[in-house]
């Protein structure tokens, strides 16, 4: 991969010499060339607008501190069109990535993070939205990773798509001797399922200072949420989990999408062998984690089926590369837009990384035809945060975030039926 900063006057010609040289590289490597091209880059002072002149692959950006800058990656366009540097960015570069399309860095005159961005319906304009913040607060959320965006799946064509995207895996199916929970609530409301991380046999991460246990922290969430969602009268729940039981992955989704669940939430609670990480995130399902944090959650979450070294999970699933096939698209998006609303309900309410939303190859995400989070309410390796999640107040507070979230997801999608 070649990479290089255009200088401001050779823009134009460095974007057309790259566009030439992606062509070649991807005609040489097979696969197909990106149909679209960054257009404009406005900077206002809450926010970035990216446009492109045809559907991107999708985005990911990253914060770099020392001189402090955001780099925004685009799969799927070359670089090119006119920037505007404004607010707390102080230039805007562009420059291509290879095969990979092209990366926009903007240099910050004084320290703002990305705090959410989104697509637009036609998927050819990206808004970042930024908030200025200290340096300590910029280096948090600069160590904290990347922070990924997919367009609307209706403009992800397949000719903009690399080919990993058109292959599958097969999902397996719900055992038929699964024994199903109970279903509380009303039979006309939706349904949403959670899933208290762990259990049985595993006990999830252990907190160093005072042995807690996160499967018993996340049952104790588990039914808290419950309550509050069925004290709110809007949806049906169930959980996958009473009970101090153990559950291998593709049960605990394979019971959600038997039960035909709207939504599925696994909540879990992070841990790090050194330091004082802190705050609640929430993953969605990505064949590439967003991160390196993201990648080790990953690995941590997805062990949960290999245990005393007898993986007792489905074989066959390569749990290193999970594939995702196209028509899951819609769910990625549809789970994607639930863990932006719920980082915006739970920020109020409860301790919340920076960067709230990540991605990451998990499992327990897999089912494609259900949208689904993974919910790491806070830190049980962090004390303090431990004390939180596992307080009746820190209880409540997730539920409330999580009923706040669940209420307006399944308004919205009321209203656009
Ligand atoms: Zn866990």
């Amino acid at each position: 991969m070649y990479f290089r900063w255009t200088a401001p006057l050779s823009a134009r010609h460095y974007a057309r010499v790259s566009f030439f040289l992606t062509l070649l590289a991807c005609w040489l490597a097979g696969t197909p060339s990106w149909a679209a091209s960054v257009e404009r880059v406005e900077v206002k002072h809450d926010r970035i607008v990216v446009k492109f002149d045809a559907a991107v692959v999708d985005a990911s950006m990253f914060m770099l501190a020392g001189p402090n800058r955001i780099a925004l990656d685009i799969t799927g366009a070359t670089p090119g069109g006119r920037t505007d540097a404004g607010g707390p960015i102080r230039a805007v570069r562009q420059a291509a990535r290879g095969e990979q399309g092209a990366r926009v860095v903007f240099d910050l005159s004084q320290p703002a993070i990305v705090t959410e961005g989104s697509f637009a319906s036609d998927g050819r304009e990206l808004t970042l939205e930024l908030r200025t913040v200290d340096d300590a607060s910029f280096a948090r959320a600069a160590a904290e990773g990347r922070m990924s965006f997919l367009p609307p799946f209706s403009n992800f064509t397949a000719a903009a798509a690399p080919r990993r995207y058109e292959l599958s895996i097969p999902v397996p199916k719900p055992s038929k001797t699964m024994l199903l929970p109970t279903v509380y609530g009303d039979d006309s409301r939706p349904l949403v399922v959670i899933d208290a991380g762990h259990g049985g046999v595993d006990p999830g991460a252990i907190s160093p200072d005072s042995g807690l246990r996160e499967k018993d922290v996340t049952l104790r969430i588990a039914r808290a949420i419950r309550d509050e969602l069925l004290r709110s009268g809007r949806v049906r729940v169930a959980l996958t989990r009473d009970d101090d039981r153990f559950l291998i992955l593709q049960e605990r989704y394979g019971i959600a999408r038997k039960l035909k669940a709207n939504l599925f939430i696994s909540i879990h609670c992070d841990s790090v062998g050194a330091g004082l990480a802190s705050g609640a995130s929430v993953y969605t399902l990505s064949e590439v984690a967003s991160d390196k944090e993201s990648a080790r959650l990953a690995a941590r979450e997805n062990k949960a089926d290999i245990i005393s070294g007898v993986n007792l999970g489905d074989t066959t699933t390569d749990i290193s590369s999970i594939l995702i096939d196209l028509t899951q698209r819609e769910t990625m998006n549809s789970s994607a837009s639930f863990a932006r609303l719920l980082g915006r309900e739970a920020q109020p309410l409860i301790p919340v990384k920076a960067n709230f939303h990540r991605m990451a190859s998990l499992v327990v995400l897999k089912a494609p035809d259900m949208p689904s989070i993974l919910f790491e309410t806070g830190y049980i390796s962090n004390p303090s945060d431990a004390a939180f999640i596992d307080s009746p107040d820190g209880r409540k507070r997730i539920a409330q975030s999580v009923r706040r979230a669940v209420e307006v997801h399944f308004a919205r999608r009321l209203a656009s039926n």
